[in-house]
């Protein structure tokens, strides 16, 4: 199916609003990918579609943005592995995707040829996490994991699962939004057999989750390891409390615990996507109350430069004294809370 995807202009044709001339000046730069299903999905479903995959000239022009404003490079022991925090590292395992995201914070990276993951980065990232015993966390990503055979796939998840410290191994996969039958039923039979695996999903918008990606997500539940999904807030598609929490009620209804909203980052291509803090937090007191907690995840920021990620919450407490606190509550109603 991927190799039917749409990569040049001139197969856009019929989607609305699309100039070919500045579609093939920004693929120049940043790739273009669009399998069938994503497409049929942009025909049917419109806009929300259309934004996170058809290039626009917009990622052209945001020059004062970097390209790497989170420094995953500087924080790199060895090529395609961010080790920042203590006891995690992010792994890079494959440079390709189902669908290149206009929005992609990597888009420095995925898809392209020049700073590729190869067979050779990935077993100098297995021997620096055997070597590291603080490494108790490994995060695959890329680019997209599940876009591996499941034989190297595997291979890798033995190899990570045989490091004694290494405790627990994320997939980070957009697959189950943008290519759900690559979740075949061999994938998940591979995958069951391991018991300390959790799958971090990507889904932006509510009209991404269609029967094909439920019965993905259908598939990956039987595998045991725990779903989450980390969502990118982005400008005109996901960005009002009302998509945003059709969004997290459809996650956790097909037992997808939503674990991120990721504030757009400062990065280079990417600036048309994103919001100010006011909308993010707006978003997030749409969430929290009315629906169940299951559905509300952390807002978080990734710092500049490597700080890390910081959530950010609605500001609740109105005031404060020796004897109480003031504080709003999610129906909008102002509650003394006593000390
Ligand atoms: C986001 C991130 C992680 C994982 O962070 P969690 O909060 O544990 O999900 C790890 N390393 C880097 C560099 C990251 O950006
Ligand atoms: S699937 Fe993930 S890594 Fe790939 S382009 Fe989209 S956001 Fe980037």
């Amino acid at each position: 199916m991927l190799k039917k995807s749409v990569v040049s202009a001139e197969d856009l044709k019929g989607v609305p609003g699309v100039d070919p001339e500045r579609v093939a000046q920004v693929t120049q730069v940043y790739p273009m990918r669009i399998n069938p299903y994503w497409m049929a999905l942009m025909k049917s479903k419109g806009a929300p579609l259309i934004h996170q995959a058809v290039p626009r000239e917009a990622e052209l022009v945001d020059t004062p943005l970097l390209e790497d404003p989170l420094c995953e490079e500087k924080d790199s022991p060895v090529f395609g592995l961010t080790h920042r925090y203590p006891d995690r590292v992010i792994f890079l395992v494959s440079n390709e995707c189902a669908l290149y995201c206009r929005h992609c914070m990597r888009k420095r990276k995925v898809g392209k040829g020049a700073g590729a993951v190869t067979e050779a980065s990935i077993e100098a990232g297995l021997t620096y996490i055997e070597k590291t015993p603080a490494v108790r966390d490994v995060i695959l990503t890329g680019g997209d994991p599940l876009l591996l055979s499941d034989e190297k796939l595997d291979a890798i998840l033995k190899r990570l699962s045989q490091i004694p410290h290494v405790e627990m191994i994320r997939i980070h996969s957009r697959v189950p939004a943008t290519l759900p039958m690559r979740i075949t039923e061999a994938l998940c039979a591979m995958l069951s057999r391991y018991d300390n695996l959790w799958i971090n999903t990507h889904f932006n918008h509510p009209h991404e989750i269609t029967e094909e990606a439920e019965k993905a997500l259908k598939r990956l539940n039987t595998t045991g390891a725990p779903l989450g999904c980390q969502t990118v807030l982005l400008k005109g598609i996901n960005d009002e409390p009302e998509v945003m929490a059709e969004l997290m009620r459809r996650l956790t209804k097909n037992r997808v615990r939503p674990y991120y909203i990721h504030h757009g980052d400062a990065v280079k291509g990417t600036g048309h996507f994103r919001t100010s803090i006011e909308t993010g937090l707006a978003v997030m007191q749409g969430l929290r109350g009315h629906l169940s907690g299951l559905c509300v995840p952390a807002y978080v920021i990734d710092l500049p430069g490597g700080g890390g990620k910081v959530p950010l919450l609605p500001d609740s407490i109105i005031s404060q004294n020796e004897k109480s606190l003031t504080v709003r509550g999610y129906d909008g109603g102002t509650y003394t809370y006593p000390l």
